[in-house]
């Protein structure tokens, strides 16, 4: 990709230049582009006009909130049978109609999912907002406009990938999804990996980590690692919400779009 283009996508994303301490700027900017495709610098790095050490090395904060072993479910409900041969008029169809948790009661409408429907990246958020519950669609808020210029950051329009969520229906007060509420929702996003047949999954955020991959570990450490779900490769990276609120992380969500753009290059 054009280094000017780059550079434009990365300020789309909110991410700094970066200068290594030991160059002069004339001699060679270093950006967050070219720093994630290397290894981490041996020697410290700066950020221009500011001499402290770039936050992307510093260790991820822990979650507030750990969910308790027992509450991780480990198996979808006998549902998936009754969803697996549907076709996407018929899932849409049963999506819409669905009532198998509470979350019914308080919707608007469901928010099945966007996009192109045999992309080669699927999105997998956590649960429609208050503007996504309005809507009808995923990541329409400040949160998508961030998601839309990562896409963009590896040269991927929104249209051109499928974005769905854990659940399709909004947790009131946009309060974290229930396990229960999760594993009720599993086999709509099951069917939906199934007839999108993506070559990558992107999972954004510690709910849609640990949902998919049946997994209580921190985004901080499973991103960067290899996991498969449904035998697609899974790629875990922050929540543009997330990243709105610690801008700081952008570097490292950088690097996941990285690998995203590698594994799709395959
Ligand atoms: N956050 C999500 O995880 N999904 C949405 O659709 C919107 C915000």
């Amino acid at each position: 990709m054009d280094a000017s283009l780059r550079r434009e996508y990365l300020e789309a994303m909110g991410i700094d230049s970066w200068v290594p301490r030991q160059s002069s700027p004339d001699s060679g900017v270093m950006d967050a582009a070219s720093t994630a495709a290397q290894p981490p610098p041996a020697g410290p790095v700066e950020r221009e006009a500011d001499a402290e050490l770039p936050s992307w090395l510093e260790e991820v904060p822990p979650p507030t909130e750990e969910w308790a072993e027992s509450e991780m479910p480990d198996s979808a409900p006998a549902a998936v049978d009754a969803v697996a041969s549907l076709d996407w008029p018929a899932l849409i169809y049963r999506v819409a109609q669905c009532s198998a948790c509470e979350l019914h009661a308080g919707r608007r409408q469901t928010v099945f999912g966007v996009g192109d429907s045999s992309a080669n990246l699927m999105v997998i958020g956590e649960a429609p907002g208050a503007e996504e519950d309005r809507r009808g669609e995923p990541f329409v808020g400040r949160a998508g406009q961030l998601l839309n210029a990562m896409l963009l950051a590896i040269g991927l329009q929104r249209d051109q990938v499928y974005i769905a969520n854990i659940l399709k229906c909004r947790p009131p007060g946009n309060r974290d999804p229930r396990p229960d509420e999760a594993l009720k929702c599993e086999p709509f996003l099951l069917r939906q990996v199934a007839l999108v047949r993506p070559k990558v999954i992107l999972a954004v955020g510690k709910i849609a980590a640990q949902n998919l991959l049946k997994s209580q570990e921190t985004v901080g450490r499973m991103r960067g690692k290899a996991f498969h779900f449904e035998s697609v490769p899974v790629v875990v990276s922050y929540h543009p919400a997330y990243l709105l609120r610690s801008p700081d992380q952008k570097a490292k969500a950088w690097q996941d779009l990285q690998r995203v753009a590698g594994l799709l290059k395959v």
